[in-house]
């Protein structure tokens, strides 16, 4: 484990020990430290009768799921959140005991036997995937009751069972062999808007649900319905669980969440200086030449490009920062290089580290400043760096 501030010179990774700087071009860096404050952070602010599920779909959306894991259950979150199968399989061959949640669909054979066989918990969406897991876990003799997770569509028309055929679903899984229901929940589709009108009416309809089969005698043991937005914006969502994505990776899911709770950003995207050069007056930069040189400059190639995941369409829209200031990206961004403006900063070497999203002295760039250029949203931006980027851990 490395301290971020040894970070120029050697890098590590899981892999190999020690990298020559020429060897590692570009690396995300996941700053440990950062993710066990958030899920504090998010867990101080919980009732305790609220527990924490750290969403880690998606390889940790970006960040690496078992190393995350392994960080947010030391840090006091109890459930972990994936899914596909393979996700979760992952977590279980890294060592990982908690119980994991497949927010997914499940349905095949192979995967109801990995589910059974990793000792994993599905959700069930309908009444009929629920019969096909009953069937064949008959078939397959299995001896203990597998803990499912009952998904009720109350607004977002994705997964899950319609609200209002809540009872009748949740009394036919009762009945049903080998299954064991460890949690009715539900998920929001506006948790992140300022308007909170669906978000209400979403609740009504799941307390409406919950009435109804607590009028059928049945008594729901654990409720959740709440995503990191929704935790955030009311605590009377929170029940018994709530989910937590990107909160736990230190971005607000909106503007006007910022002041609930502290959170500091986990991922920081790293890459090394490869080339400098000096470019005279109208010299054209990049494919395309969509940069021209207005006055002499100095050029700067780096090298990471958008097979990495840096988005071709932040070209000549985009900054980076080098020892602490922020420069401009030039030119059209290349599929493993792109070009820097260094100007302003004397005597730029080769070798430097540049941080393309993270922070640097008293500036930083934010996966939302991307997001908003781009018109998507951060969740996007912190899934989309790809396998070639190294992982490395610091604290
Ligand atoms: C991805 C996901 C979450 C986490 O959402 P964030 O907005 O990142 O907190 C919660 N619940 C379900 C069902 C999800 O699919």
């Amino acid at each position: 484990m490395l301290s971020r501030k040894q970070t120029p010179g050697v890098v590590s990774n899981q892999q190999c020990d020690t990298y020559a700087w020429f060897s590692q071009r570009a690396w995300v860096e996941i700053d440990l430290g950062a993710l066990s404050y958030n899920v504090q952070q998010l867990v101080q602010f919980l009732s305790p009768r609220t527990q924490l599920m750290a969403v880690v779909k998606a390889d940790a959306y970006g960040h690496g799921a078992v190393t995350v894991a392994q960080t947010v259950l030391q840090s006091g979150a109890s459930w972990l959140g994936v899914a596909t199968v393979p996700e979760a399989i992952q977590l279980r061959e890294g060592g990982i005991k908690a119980p994991i949640v497949i927010l997914g669909a499940t349905h095949t054979p192979e995967q109801i036997h990995a589910i059974a066989h990793w000792k994993l918990q599905p959700t069930l969406c309908s009444p009929k995937q629920a019969l096909v897991f009953s069937n064949i876990l008959e078939e397959m003799n299995y001896g203990s009751p597998v803990p499912v997770h009952i998904k009720l569509d109350t607004g977002m028309s994705r997964l899950g069972t319609n609200w209002q055929q809540a009872g009748e679903f949740v009394q036919l899984v009762q009945r049903l062999p080998h299954l064991a229901i460890a949690s009715i929940y539900s998920h929001l589709a506006t948790a992140d808007s300022f308007d909170t009108t669906v978000m209400k009416e979403q609740h009504r309809r799941f307390e409406e649900a919950i009435a109804h089969i607590k009028a059928m005698g049945i008594q729901p043991p654990c409720l959740h319905l709440a995503n990191s937005a929704a935790a955030l914006t009311d605590r009377s969502l929170h029940y018994d669980i709530i989910r937590a994505g990107l909160a736990i990776y230190g971005l607000y899911p909106a503007p006007h969440l910022q002041n609930v709770i502290d959170l500091k950003p986990v991922l920081q995207l790293n890459a090394r200086i490869t080339q400098v050069k000096t470019i005279s007056p109208g010299t054209g930069v990049s494919y395309n030449h969509q940069f021209i040189a207005p006055r002499e400059l100095r050029l700067a190639v780096v090298g990471i490009g958008y097979a990495d995941g840096v988005p071709r369409n932040l070209s000549n829209k985009m900054q980076a920062l080098i020892r602490g200031q922020r420069v401009s990206q030039i030119g059209t961004i290349t599929m493993d290089q792109l070009m820097l403006d260094v100007s302003a900063i004397p005597n730029v070497q080769e070798g430097e580290v540049v941080t393309l999203l993270g922070e640097q002295g008293n500036e930083q760039i934010s996966a939302d400043d991307w997001a908003e250029q781009l018109n998507t949203i951060s969740w996007e931006i912190l899934c989309g760096f790809k396998h070639r980027l190294p992982r490395v851990a610091v604290m």
